[in-house]
């Protein structure tokens, strides 16, 4: 059902209101037709998928209309920030597959951002405010009183100049200054009621070292820098809206390049959490193995638990460009891994939860080699490898039962089934354990059955996997589910961390896959077969096999959520 349903979601759509506003101004020769865009995070954390919405946006508008996206690290916040998440952040976008034009820094235009608070002072825009933050937002009023101007609003252009310059020199400690804007205190808007421009913060900055001691808001540093850019559209999320006035209004009283905002709707998951001050929590607070745990939404997670950046690109299409928040199903994200690794993965057999079979009729000691594509979903099956086969094999405990429903078309004292590649069993009888556990299941096999060239005329239901047990290695296996019990963590009252699934993670440390697998390469798919598409994590070693389960072959919380 949802495969259809998501089937349809990617079929041929209309412009989205990006790419209508977009072919407007290039009818108009608005910048001369010119298309530049801009990715601009903060660099105080690890990207998420949400960052790949914004990503696969700014890149793929400005690839469509000829155009070129920068890379701007919004860096105007010394605590927060570190050269590590900049390295990340390059790395992620460059998986994706986008190619920035420049890589640049708001610190880099910092010399330039305080010329232009230099500049609103001089035309009596900007003033020194030496009033506490909480005095600050007490005269700030509320939406529906006015604000109450502070009693150095009417400070002279000369006093203001001078007092910047010395918080700039570094006269004075943190908090004991701002610089703002003089706006309207009676505005609507909140933001314009003489909104901040710069902070004091005596504190080292990751590229502009100590040379800095005040620096300037979001609001004075972003619109400014997109201006310094020439960024034609100047895309942000829906919570920027009202801000857009006062992002006009610098741009305008500095008479600079008119570049535009225009807001989208934030991507939210549900099953998930999407903010990276969250996400750091979750991080530092030991809930999750690093920010590149496979159960995290972060583009690192998400690589190392097996998604392909072409299924993170086709999600981010299907999912369009929305105007109101809602909440993404996690279930399209894992349609658009399915739907890659079908056609991308390598089949292997693993066997997961073990039991011994044993074909008593194969000779002792007698083993051969079966032949199995790599990828049937592949004219010419991508080549093929050897599977060694023997008189004693591990299968799934599983797929036999002592006793079998009327559906049952696996093993059971009785029934026959087929063996992926080899042969045709039939279950003569089983050994059991004091403690009522089934430790070996004794068949015997049908010559004439073998796979490729059947002439037994036997027909059987059911096919199932398996691995030679002198030949089988073993592996550690994670399997994974969601990182939270409820749809929509964030809006559930308390701590989202109370949320937390507390079985999101379940490690198989004795699996048995098939020796072909010890030649496993980093970051590609397999389909073990019947138990879903995994990849080789990074904490593989040359003597521990290591595999992440990406995800199952089919959406199974459908039926788990009944
Ligand atoms: P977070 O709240 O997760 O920390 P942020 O907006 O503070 O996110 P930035 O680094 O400032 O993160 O964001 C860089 C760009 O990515 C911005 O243009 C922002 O609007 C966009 N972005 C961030 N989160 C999402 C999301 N969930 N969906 C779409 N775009 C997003
Ligand atoms: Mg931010």
């Amino acid at each position: 059902m949802i495969s259809k349903q998501y089937k349809a979601m990617s079929e041929e759509r209309s412009l989205n209101f990006l790419e209508e506003i977009i072919e407007e101004d290039i009818r108009n020769a608005k910048h001369g037709g010119r298309v530049l865009t801009r990715f601009p995070p903060e660099p105080n954390g690890y990207l998420h998928i949400g960052h790949a919405k914004s990503i696969c946006l700014n890149f793929t508008l400005a690839q469509k209309y000829g155009g070129q996206t920068n890379l701007r690290f919004d860096d105007t916040n010394p605590v927060t920030e570190e050269t590590e998440y900049v390295e990340s952040i390059k790395k992620d976008i460059e998986w994706l597959g986008f190619k920035w034009a420049q890589e640049l820094y708001t610190s880099d235009y910092f010399d330039q951002l305080y010329d232009f608070a230099l500049a609103l002072i001089k035309k009596g825009l900007a003033y020194v405010d030496d009033s506490t933050a909480e005095e600050i937002a007490a005269g700030k009023g509320t939406p529906t009183e006015p604000g109450k101007a502070s009693v150095y609003r009417e400070r002279t252009v000369a006093e203001n100049l001078q007092l910047f310059e010395e918080m700039k020199a570094g006269k004075y400690p943190d908090g004991a200054k701002v610089l703002r804007a003089k706006i309207d205190l009676n505005s609507p808007n909140m933001h314009l009621r003489d909104p901040l421009m710069y902070r004091i913060k005596h504190a080292h900055h990751h590229r502009t070292g100590d040379k800095w001691c005040i620096y300037p808001m979001y609001d004075f540093a972003h619109g400014q820098s997109d201006a310094i850019e020439k960024i034609t559209h100047s895309i942000c999320t829906l919570e920027f809206i009202p801000h857009r006035p006062l992002y006009d209004w610098f741009i305008e009283q500095l008479e600079i390049f008119p570049t535009k905002q225009y807001e989208f709707a934030r991507l939210n998951i549900n099953y998930a959490v999407m903010s990276k001050r969250k996400l750091l929590q979750l991080v530092n607070e030991r809930y999750v193995n690093g920010w590149d745990d496979p159960r995290m939404f972060t583009i690192s997670g998400l690589r190392r638990r097996g998604y392909t950046p072409a299924s993170i690109r086709n999600f981010c299409d299907r999912i369009g460009v929305a105007k109101r928040e809602n909440l993404i199903e996690m279930s399209l994200l894992e349609f658009c891994i399915r739907e890659d690794l079908n056609k991308t993965a390598w089949r292997r057999m693993a066997v997961l939860d073990p039991v011994k079979l044993v074909i008593t009729n194969y000779p002792d000691g007698q083993e051969e080699l079966l032949h199995g594509e790599n990828n049937p979903e592949v004219e010419g099956g991508e080549g093929a490898r050897n599977i060694p086969f023997s008189k004693e094999l591990w299968i799934e405990r599983e797929d036999f039962m002592e006793e079998a429903p009327k559906k049952f078309f696996r093993l059971a004292p009785g029934l026959m089934v087929r063996l992926k590649h080899a042969y045709i069993i039939q279950c003569n009888d089983f050994v059991k354990d004091a403690s009522g556990k089934v430790t070996e299941i004794h068949c015997t096999y049908i010559p004439a059955s073998k796979s490729g060239s059947d002439t037994s005329g036997i027909n059987v239901k059911g096919t199932i996997h398996w691995v030679s047990v002198p030949h089988a290695k073993t592996a550690e296996i994670r399997l994974y589910d969601r990182l939270f019990r409820v749809e929509d963590p964030s809006s559930e009252e308390g701590d989202f961390k109370d949320y937390i699934n507390p079985d999101s993670l379940q490690v198989i440390q004795n699996a048995y896959i098939e020796p072909d697998l010890e030649a496993a390469e980093a970051g590609k798919g397999y389909q073990f077969i019947r138990k879903g598409y995994f990849t080789l994590d990074p904490d593989t070693t040359n003597q521990h096999l290591v595999f992440n389960r990406t995800v199952t072959l089919k959406d199974n919380w459908a039926k788990k959520a009944d």
